[in-house]
């Protein structure tokens, strides 16, 4: 018998149409750089050296104690960080392993998270959806200008 069951006992089973409503509420109101990234993924600055000799805009490295660099790169879009930390020296080891700090909204609550358990209705597709909706009439008009 798996662990599976004890977890359900500890968790409770919500109903399931009040994770639907959650998520309606939740998508009606995300901001359209949030679904953006959802749906279509974040806009994250390749770590790359310009000509000029430094990091591309978005990027930036910070030696830690241990001769380690952390370097984050900023998603133009939602302001998502993600953030990795080197080996000894700058070289890193595959696959890299990212960790990501989230933007926040004004009373610092993650703003890029959809609430807990209502995965099934705020997915890639779904967002994708939403932000679809919203950018419906400008597509047209531009379309139509052309
Ligand atoms: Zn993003």
């Amino acid at each position: 018998m798996s662990t599976d069951i004890g977890m359900a006992q500890l968790t409770r089973e919500p109903d399931p149409e009040d994770y639907e409503k959650k998520a309606e509420v939740w998508m009606t109101s995300a901001d359209d750089d949030v679904l953006g990234c959802r749906a279509s993924g974040h806009a994250f600055p390749k770590i790359r050296a310009t000509r000029a000799g430094r990091l591309a805009k978005g990027v930036s490295a910070r030696r830690q104690w241990d001769g380690c660099y952390q370097i984050t790169s900023v998603c133009r879009d939602c302001g998502t960080e993600r953030i990795i930390t080197t080996l000894p020296g700058g070289m890193i080891d595959l696959p890299a392993h990212y960790k990501y700090v989230y933007p926040t909204d004004a009373e610092g609550r993650n703003r890029y998270a959809a609430p807990r358990g209502t995965g099934e209705f705020t997915s890639r597709r779904e967002c994708l959806r939403e932000s679809w909706r919203r950018a419906l009439e400008t597509i047209q008009i531009a379309g139509d200008a052309e």
